[in-house]
């Protein structure tokens, strides 16, 4: 007999568990089933590979059993089992996957732990949310492995022993706390598993008949399969409470065969951005789970989708890890790619729901990495997908098709702004010149857009060009007075490019601009200084400052007044030249010399007030 300590961690799970006002406590039953049919899973795909396994009379299956005066509850299957040193190894520390998962969320949101019990199941460790005891008697498959007999009320640990048990596969029985005796009941376990556990591909039998379908939905025919299957379905594999938000079912029969069902939730799953998310998506051969987590059978900008894919095709004789780099793999993936971004264009053409706005307020972001990557030749398919905010939107987004089909006379390229100051993007002077023309903008405010407008040269033919370095051509008739104004403009032009010299690349006359004096715009081919900024956000290294070109507008009072005092050979007019470039720095929110700006406004304020008295 041997004592020994849980760890921390699942110390402070059970602590959380056994104390828990958690209402949805069947889901133990959930988790363990779960745990059992992974089990099964284990043994048959391990069984696929050596044939010294203990063997199993008559089909592998789930029972569960109780009896209502015990108060116990016990669910036995024919699985792998556990050996002594893997009993101690699962059941006394945080293994993996839900659990862990579970143990994280805590620690990282300190999130209701009531709430995540039933997102998340805690795994093994729920038994105790109705057990005071929980007895594991397990026989593993492997040769010569001795049965082990684990024990544990919860508390600080458990205790193992040699067991009797001599049929492969292990037995969990609960001793029910008083306050869980209800779920002693046959009547009560077959609705839990019918709720729960349904698409268990392993027959679960109660008093000897078979309770769930334990039917893979994948390889029927759609019309066939119901909603509630679906769901249900989609339930088991992502855990998710909620309904999925669309999903797709592809039965492939031609020289590659796969059947799949993919399902895209309705909300970020909150792990997904963490480094260690786990794809979720299972992989199968011929009803036979071969990965949980097959992370390469869909593309990484796709890793929000789960589902289940079935191939009789699949090379079981490598590893698993390397079964995933194989051409079948490879070329499921790409029909996935291709079928799932179709049905979303699809689903983006209809007009009577708004999933596919919902779809990309979620997921708009993950999908543009795909962009960005060119990963696995699907741009053009995700180029129809992206949405966008404009200047004439109204706070809605639009395809790269509307806005081509919205362009003005005489508009010869698709305009975008990216620019991740929100706040400030729709007031900013770059754009008064297309407000002006009343040609719409794209408004790209999300980091990644940087790396989306590279990768994307042109739509359909059409180029697009950055409001930040395009040069907007001139209004074609300039009235006389506009050219009045921008002949007088020049000479101070020249002389502010040389003033300025070292603190822009250019100053040039602006045709963008109708209320500001002067903007900051990008100079064509060099960083962008949204780039910049996303880029020092982030830590990088960016080397010497973007370079800006300063635009003037020669139409503008200020301006024209300047123009013509310098025209007339005053001097004393630096001050005003340098505050034409704290104006469009400070439009932009950013002012890189505070210092040199307070002075330059102090001794303008003491003029003008002595020209006041004077
Ligand atoms: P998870 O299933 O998320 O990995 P659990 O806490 O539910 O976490 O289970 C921990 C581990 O215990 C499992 O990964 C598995 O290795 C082992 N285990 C649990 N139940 C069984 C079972 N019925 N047969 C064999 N192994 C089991």
């Amino acid at each position: 007999m041997e004592h020994r300590r849980f760890e921390a961690d699942v110390r402070q799970i059970l602590h959380l568990v056994t104390h828990s006002l958690y209402s949805d406590r069947e889901i133990f039953l959930r988790e363990l089933v779960s745990n059992a049919s992974d089990a099964l899973d284990k043994a048959r795909f391990i069984g696929l590979q050596r044939d010294d396994l203990r063997s199993v009379e008559g089909d592998p299956s789930i029972r569960i059993e109780c009896d209502a005066d015990a108060g116990t509850i016990t669910i036995e299957d024919d699985g792998i089992g556990l050996t002594a040193d893997e009993a101690s190894e699962h059941l006394g520390t945080i293994a993996r996957s839900g659990t862990s998962a579970f143990a994280d969320a805590l620690k990282e949101k300190g999130e209701n732990p009531d709430a995540l019990i039933g997102q998340f199941g805690v795994g093994f460790y729920s038994a105790f949310m109705v057990a005071e005891e929980v007895t594991v008697e397990s026989c593993s498959a492997l040769p010569d492995s001795e049965s082990i007999v684990w024990k544990s009320d919860g508390g600080e640990g458990y205790e193992l022993t040699k067991g009797s048990r001599e049929k492969r596969g292990t037995a969990i029985t609960l001793k029910l706390r008083d306050d869980a005796k209800e779920f002693a009941d046959n009547d009560a376990l077959r609705t839990i598993v019918r709720k729960h556990s349904d698409f268990v591909p392993w027959p679960i039998t109660i008093e000897d008949a078979q309770v769930n379908r334990a039917k893979a939905i994948w390889a029927q025919s759609p019309s066939e399969v119901s909603e509630e299957d679906y769901t249900d379905l989609y339930k088991h594999v992502s855990m998710d409470w909620q309904e999925p938000l669309t999903r797709i079912h592809i039965r492939a029969e031609g020289t590659l065969q796969f059947n799949a069902i993919l399902f895209v939730p309705q909300s970020r799953p909150w792990q997904l951005d963490r480094l260690d998310y786990k794809v979720g998506v299972q992989l199968f051969q011929k009803g036979v789970k071969v990965l949980d987590h097959a992370d390469n059978i869909v593309p990484r900008f796709l890793r929000f989708v789960t589902g289940v894919v079935d191939s009789p095709d699949l090379d079981l004789n490598v590893s698993r890890e390397i079964l995933q780099q194989t051409p079948i793999v490879q070329a499921i993936r790409k029909q996935l790619t291709k079928k799932l971004l179709k049905h979303l264009a699809a689903e983006a053409k209809k007009e009577d729901d708004n999933i596919y706005d919902q779809f990309w307020t979620e997921f708009g972001h993950i999908l543009k990495e795909g962009i960005a990557e060119d990963a696995g030749n699907s741009k053009e398919l995700l180029v129809e997908l992206l949405r966008f905010e404009t200047t004439q939107s109204d706070g809605a987004t639009i395809s790269l098709q509307d806005l081509k089909e919205g362009m003005e006379e005489g508009q010869e390229a698709l305009w975008y702004y990216t620019s991740v100051d929100k706040d400030r993007i729709h007031s900013a002077p770059v754009l008064e010149g297309f407000k002006k023309r009343d040609w719409e903008v794209l408004l790209m405010t999300d980091p990644v857009d940087e790396w989306v407008a590279m990768s994307v040269p042109e739509y359909d033919g059409t180029p697009l060009k950055s409001v930040l370095t395009g040069e907007l051509p001139e209004d074609e008739a300039d009235d006389d007075e506009t050219k009045k104004a921008k002949d007088e403009a020049r000479p101070l032009i020249t002389w502010m490019g040389e003033l300025l010299s070292t603190d822009v690349a250019e100053v040039r006359m602006s045709s963008r601009l109708t209320d500001s004096p002067s903007v900051l715009v990008d100079k064509e081919g060099a960083m962008g200084s949204n780039m910049e900024r996303i880029l020092k956000a982030a830590n990088q290294q960016v080397g010497p400052g973007a370079q800006r070109v300063l635009e003037i507008n020669p139409n503008h009072a200020l301006v024209q007044t300047l123009a013509r005092l310098n025209n007339d050979g005053a001097a004393g007019l630096e001050p005003f030249a340098r505050l034409l470039l704290d104006h469009a720095s400070i439009a932009e929110g950013k002012l890189d010399d505070p210092q040199g700006f307070a002075g330059r406004l102090q001794a303008l304020m003491a003029k003008a007030a002595d020209s006041m008295g004077a």
